[in-house]
């Protein structure tokens, strides 16, 4: 029931990086809980209000559906734009805080049948859903097929995931750094993703690349695929677009 507005407050909030904060929201009713389903890779949109104007703001979903019901708790990373209204309220708000979800959204989800590789290129916080989508990824699947993560990041300070992604000995990782000048981390790269993505031995007939993040990355990466014969079905893509107002 995509119009339907849950409410939820904010149960924790972690800075996972210099610019990014995790937020992990609990449903206030238990039957909004039970009915809230997505499917890893998938958003929300949160509303909010400030000085009596209502605004809405899309986040994607950062944990997988099996840890959402586990832990009772939807978790969403967001990286901070100074004077945003959503970065500026998340930034100060209290644990408790409600406010209203509505969704899920989005067709950036793995496809039912795998047949070659999987690429997932992300940005900052657009590394969010693969977060969700491998936290789903069996060993059993991951043996079977090859899961690579390209994560871009300005500075390594800024980065997030990682460890995570590192504990997952069956994917394999490339972290791209585009400003940082002293690159401390053995994995990571200067460059743009952008970059990266052409070093990469890829197969237009069966492989599915994902794109999400930095509109601009995703509009280069868009036609770099399309030059090699990738298909629109095997480009999946979730650009995050700001609002604005
Ligand atoms: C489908 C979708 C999923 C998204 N998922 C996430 C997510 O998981 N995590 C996340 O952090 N964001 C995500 N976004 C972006 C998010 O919705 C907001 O746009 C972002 O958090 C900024 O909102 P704000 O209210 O803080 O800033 P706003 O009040 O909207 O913007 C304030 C000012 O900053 C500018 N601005 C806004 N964003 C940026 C930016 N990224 N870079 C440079 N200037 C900017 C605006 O033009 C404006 O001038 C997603 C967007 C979409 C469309």
């Amino acid at each position: 029931m995509q119009n339907e507005r849950y409410d939820v407050k904010i149960h924790n909030k972690i800075q996972i990086s210099k610019n990014t904060i995790l937020l992990n929201f609990k449903f206030i009713n238990n039957k909004d809980f039970e009915a809230f389903n997505f499917i890893a890779g998938q958003f929300i949109q949160i509303f909010f209000v400030i000085d009596g104007k209502e605004y809405r703001r899309s986040y994607s979903i950062a944990n997988s559906p099996e840890n959402f019901k586990q832990a009772h708790s939807l978790e969403i990373a967001l990286s901070f734009v100074e004077h945003g209204k959503a970065s500026e309220l998340f930034a100060k708000a209290e644990i408790g805080t409600r406010i209203q979800i509505r969704g899920p959204f989005g067709l950036l989800t793995l496809p039912k049948a795998v047949s070659g590789n999987l690429i997932f290129i992300g940005t900052g916080t657009g590394l969010a859903p693969y977060r969700s989508m491998l936290q789903n990824l069996t060993a059993d699947f991951l043996n079977n097929h090859s899961a690579t993560i390209v994560s871009g990041f300005r500075y390594e300070n800024e980065a997030i995931f990682q460890q995570e992604f590192n504990s997952n000995d069956n994917i394999k990782k490339i972290v791209c750094l585009s400003r940082e000048v002293n690159i401390k981390s053995q994995h990571a790269v200067k460059g743009r993703v952008q970059h990266a993505i052409k070093l990469l031995a890829l197969n237009h007939k069966t492989d599915t690349v994902y794109l999400c993040g930095n509109p601009n990355m995703i509009d280069d990466l868009l036609v770099y695929f399309k030059s090699l014969n990738f298909t629109s079905k095997q480009i999946k893509r979730e650009k995050y677009i700001y609002s604005g107002h």
